[in-house]
């Protein structure tokens, strides 16, 4: 499950794993995850050993 804020729908959600669009491996062990929203939006969650906020990145 991921954690992730949709700036379209202005909420947060936890998203099951058949909702993440593609995973991209980031310079410095950071993992951009994309994920789609209930509604469809597309959200992008920063994760990995380097990211100390809890809250999600989103583009
Ligand atoms: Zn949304």
């Amino acid at each position: 499950m991921f954690l992730a804020y949709c700036d379209a729908c202005e909420e947060r959600f936890l998203l099951p794993a058949n909702h993440v669009t593609s995973v991209h491996n980031l310079e410095s062990g950071v993992i951009a995850v994309e994920l789609t929203c209930y509604e469809g939006h597309r959200i992008l969650v920063l994760s990995g050993k380097d990211i100390d906020v809890q809250g999600p990145a989103t583009v």
